[in-house]
């Protein structure tokens, strides 16, 4: 396991997260999620599909999906610098 920073592509720091899975990142547990600067994805009453934008660039980052149970914030590559642990 290991902590990892996302950033977008305009540099906007998105998320400190808790990476239990070895391989490339698709999706945050919001549960993992450890620092939340923006506030984006944190103390939220999210419904699935509902969409997150970064702050700064406005694009969307993520987008809100069930996986295994768990709220997830499914990343959307065009826009999040990819990440392979
Ligand atoms: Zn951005």
């Amino acid at each position: 396991m290991s902590i990892i920073e996302v950033y977008c592509q305009c540099g906007n720091k998105l998320a400190r997260y808790d990476k239990r899975k070895k391989g490339f990142l698709m999706k945050m547990y919001l549960d993992c999620i450890l620092e939340d600067p923006n506030k984006i994805f944190l103390n939220k009453k999210f419904n699935c599909h509902d969409e997150i934008y970064c702050p700064q660039c406005k694009k969307r980052v993520a987008s809100i999906k069930m996986i295994h149970g768990r709220l997830s914030a499914k990343i959307n590559h065009g826009v999040v610098n990819k990440i392979s642990t």
